[in-house]
């Protein structure tokens, strides 16, 4: 399979896996040594849970690219069982992992119950700190990680950024393809970037309206809170119009989801460690998340700080708090009243709350109950759009090609307006959705509840706009 990568041409790869470290030399920092060290390193027992039958396999979004088996869940499982078997860490091994979306899709596929999404942690944590990344990979995560998880950061290139879009240059370099024949990552970083919204901020504090039926934390997020600052407040609207207090410090930092998800352990134990204490003097009854991607990693924070002796008690109790907003929404049931929204929807599944915390009747129950909604399925729906993290940015052509599948789902369903809940998964598609010269409004799902509980009609969420368009 021939692809293309990171701005350096065409590569061919045997194993059908690719990244940026696709074709750039991998070497273990102790050479000849056994894969894996004693920190935690994937489960032997979770390992032997696989009965290698294979039922995994048609979920796998990179088996259904390539047909390789060692880029399937079962192939990597095989890989980790070498590992742990005293084989070295070999490049080609990592490529297999680095090549895998972490989307889950096989932990819900399986029949035996195998854990795979503990199983790639354990291992990416491993890969991490015990392989040396060519220097422009290493170049590109360490900007990556500078950047995303630091919401002020972020804020810093919200100026530069609407020039861009403004000055009519990113629309140049989209139709023309230039930045593509230069660098696919920074074109695919180029095109993901959604068109700012106005900075909408969420007050520290939003009362309750009405009878008060609990007090909850709110996660603003990193990328959410930049980039997607109209979803953070039509979640607190909802939230209070639904009866609840929401308490959303300021000060609070990122979830380190991104980190968790990559294997960067010590950052991402960093930021969990700072969220539990943000949110554990507010007296909350829940910690709220309206981000699939955060909401899974802090549904973790127990075995995340599981060793350490100060937070481990108390990464328990967190844990047992963070819900996502439809779940919550949900189990209260509705007391605001929900006006007509006469638009049809196609709702797109969010790996990480589909498949890794299991939450897909709850947002769907949610649109349903809005009067003059229609609600359309998308085919293949369990297939991840390419997005999961920064996965499209480390390895934009697989990405591309996911994201381009999921763009015609999405298209072929005829909806006027385009439905999930995560911010990778809103950017990804729309831009997979313009590439193919097509057009559709996209929202989160609170800001659907949110114009619906106002009264607002479906021109405010985009519906009917000449461009793929943001509320
Ligand atoms: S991970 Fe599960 S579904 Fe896949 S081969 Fe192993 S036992 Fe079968
Ligand atoms: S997490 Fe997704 S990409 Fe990775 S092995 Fe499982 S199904 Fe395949």
């Amino acid at each position: 399979m021939t692809v293309h990568d990171i701005g350096t041409g065409p590569v061919s790869s045997p194993t059908g896996t690719l990244g940026t470290s696709a074709k750039l030399s991998l070497t273990p920092l102790q050479p000849g040594e056994p894969a894996f060290d004693d920190h935690h390193p994937p489960s032997a027992e979770l390992v032997s849970d696989c009965v290698h039958c294979g039922f995994c396999l048609p979920s796998c979004p990179t088996y259904t690219l390539w047909g390789e088996e060692m880029d399937s869940p079962r192939g990597r499982i095989y890989l980790m069982n070498e590992g742990l078997q005293g084989e070295p860490l070999t490049s080609s091994m990592v490529q297999h992992f680095d090549a895998c979306l972490g989307c889950m899709a096989c932990v819900t596929a399986c029949p035996s119950g195998v854990q795979y999404d503990k199983l790639i942690e354990a291992t990416r944590g491993q890969v991490e700190r015990r392989f040396e990344r060519p220097r422009r990979d290493k170049a590109l995560r360490s900007a990556i990680f500078a950047l995303f998880p630091y919401p002020r950061r972020l804020r810093a290139l919200r100026g530069p950024l609407r020039l861009h879009q403004r000055s009519g240059l990113s629309s140049l370099l989209r139709r023309t393809g230039v930045l593509d024949r230069i660098s696919p990552t920074l074109a695919s970083m180029e095109a993901l970037a959604p068109p700012l919204e106005r900075a909408e901020k969420v007050p520290e504090r939003t009362p309750a309206r009405g009878a008060k039926r609990g007090t909850v934390g709110m996660l603003l997020g990193c990328v959410q809170r930049e980039f997607f600052p109209g979803v953070n407040a039509a979640t607190a609207r909802v939230l209070s119009a639904e009866g609840f207090e929401v308490l959303a410090p300021a000060s609070q930092g990122c979830c380190g989801a991104l980190s968790a998800h990559n294997g960067r352990e010590d950052e991402a134990q960093r930021f969990a460690r700072g969220l539990v204490d943000t949110f554990e003097g507010e007296g909350v009854d829940a910690v709220v998340v309206n981000a699939a991607g955060c909401g899974s990693t802090m549904k973790e924070y127990a075995d995340l700080l599981a060793d350490d002796p100060a937070y481990a008690e108390r990464a328990r109790a967190f844990t047992d708090k963070v819900r996502d907003v439809s779940e919550i929404l949900a189990e209260a049931g509705p007391v605001a009243e929900r006006h007509p929204l006469p638009v049809s929807i196609a709702y797109h599944d969010a790996c990480h709350l589909a498949h890794a915390q299991g939450v897909r009747a709850q947002p769907r129950d949610l649109l349903r109950g809005i009067p003059g909604l229609e609600l359309r399925e998308i085919a293949e729906g369990d297939l991840c759009c390419g997005s999961a993290g920064i996965y499209n940015i480390i390895n934009p052509v697989p990405a591309r090609e996911l994201g381009d599948r999921k763009a015609a789902n999405v298209l072929a369903t005829g909806a006027e307006l385009l439905v999930t809940a995560n911010p990778g998964c809103l950017m990804q598609v729309a831009s997979s959705i313009e590439r193919q010269g097509g057009h559709l409004a996209l929202a989160h799902t609170v800001e659907v509840l949110d114009a619906s509980i106002r009264g607002l009609g479906p021109e405010r969420l985009g519906v009917g706009r000449a461009t793929t368009a943001r509320t």
